[in-house]
């Protein structure tokens, strides 16, 4: 097993780089999500990483070994596709076996007893003798996993494997997904636009914007801490409130949904924007802390909690109230930002620092 490593590695494709430059490490025996939206470069990067496209600069190695030039067959990369690609006429367990039926460094008892433990693991025990064109998508998927995993590769590689699976099904193949990573140790890159699957599987969470990475990091981090807005705002549903300053002068800048002002940053309050996500905005009654709103829809989202637009000044802001909360359009209220919970970016990236609230009067 090994690191796989991306050295600036970029892939153009008339004039356009789908991929831009790309240097990072996806740790031996880790899951690690590739994860943004349509067109961002996720598939490209993966293919890449498969060896079945070659980069248009840049390296890619495996451990120190450089694989750049080598074609998917001599990188002992396993690969699971949107479409899985199977054999009709052969039934589950044979389709399973076919990888590895030729590998002479496995006796026949650690190949038969690999094929038990992959299809326990992707639970088929019950559909072994089942042909592919019996199985729903779910289960095909199943399989197709379980072939992949049943050869001992160094990589294995996922592309959306979840998309055309119905919800059960889903949650099926990623309970699969979580057995299989429990006993075995391969190096995974899986591709999704589905953050809920991302945080759900990943070790970590590359987020990719226009070719690049802009943020490699635990599922939890990249939730808490985005380093761009874009982050903020991809993730999440709904994604982070944006705030431009409602004022910014003598060194000082404020927002229309906290009570006090906040000492400028060093290099002035140009693209400044102030970042909460919905579940953290306080929603209170009139005589609660922080300052005075108006709410001015309000939507009821899974679970049954409402997601309500709120008037702060002359900012609009979404918060999650609980199931059954108190709160209609129209209804003055109280809305408090807590301050560990804000986030300052610059046109469109993290402050390092975040500005000093100067007033101990918010609460
Ligand atoms: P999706 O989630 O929709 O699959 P993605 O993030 O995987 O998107 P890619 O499929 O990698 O994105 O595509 C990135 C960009 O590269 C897109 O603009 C796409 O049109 C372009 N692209 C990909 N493959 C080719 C190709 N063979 N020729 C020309 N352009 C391509």
């Amino acid at each position: 097993m090994a690191d796989i490593v991306l050295r600036g590695v970029s892939r153009v494709f008339n004039g356009i780089p789908a991929v831009d430059d790309i240097t990072m490490t996806f740790p031996e025996g880790s899951v690690t999500c590739l994860l943004g939206p349509s067109g961002c470069g996720k598939t490209t990067l993966m293919r890449m990483i498969a060896g079945l496209d070659t980069p248009s600069s840049g390296r890619i190695l495996f451990g120190d070994r450089d694989v750049t030039a080598l074609p998917a067959r001599k990188r002992n990369v396993a690969m699971v596709f949107q479409y899985p690609v199977m054999y009709r006429t052969l039934s589950v367990e044979q389709n399973i076996a076919l990888p590895i039926r030729r590998d002479r460094s496995l006796d026949d008892a650690t190949r038969r007893q690999r094929i038990e433990d992959v299809m326990d693991m992707m639970q088929l025990q019950d559909c072994r003798d089942a042909f592919m064109h019996e199985l729903d998508v779910g289960t095909r998927q199943r399989v197709a996993v379980a072939r992949s995993i049943a050869r001992s590769c160094e990589v294995v590689l996922f592309d959306e494997p979840t998309t055309n699976v119905e919800v059960n099904a889903k949650l099926q193949l990623i309970r699969a997904f979580k057995a299989f990573r429990s006993r075995l140790r391969q190096t995974v890159v899986y591709v999704t636009h589905d953050q809920t699957e991302a945080m759900t599987l990943a070790d970590r969470i590359a987020l990719m914007q226009d070719g690049r990475v802009t943020q490699c990091a635990a599922p939890r981090t990249l939730y808490d801490r985005p380093e761009s807005e874009f982050g903020g705002w991809f993730l999440g549903n709904p994604g982070m409130n944006f705030l431009d300053p409602a004022a910014s002068r003598d060194g000082t800048i404020s927002f229309d949904a906290v009570a006090a002002p906040f000492r400028a940053p060093p290099e002035g309050s140009d693209g400044v924007r102030l970042g909460i996500r919905p579940e953290r905005v306080g929603i209170g009654t009139p005589d609660g802390p922080g300052v005075p709103g108006r709410v001015m829809r309000r939507t009821i989202t899974i679970g049954g909690q409402y997601l309500l637009l709120v008037e702060v000044g002359g900012a609009t802001l979404r918060a999650r109230a609980a199931p059954g909360a108190p709160f209609r359009p129209g209804d003055d209220v109280s809305v408090l930002c807590p301050i560990d919970h804000m986030a300052f970016f610059r046109h469109g990236h993290r402050l390092p620092d975040q500005p000093e609230l100067l007033e101990r009067g918010h609460p």
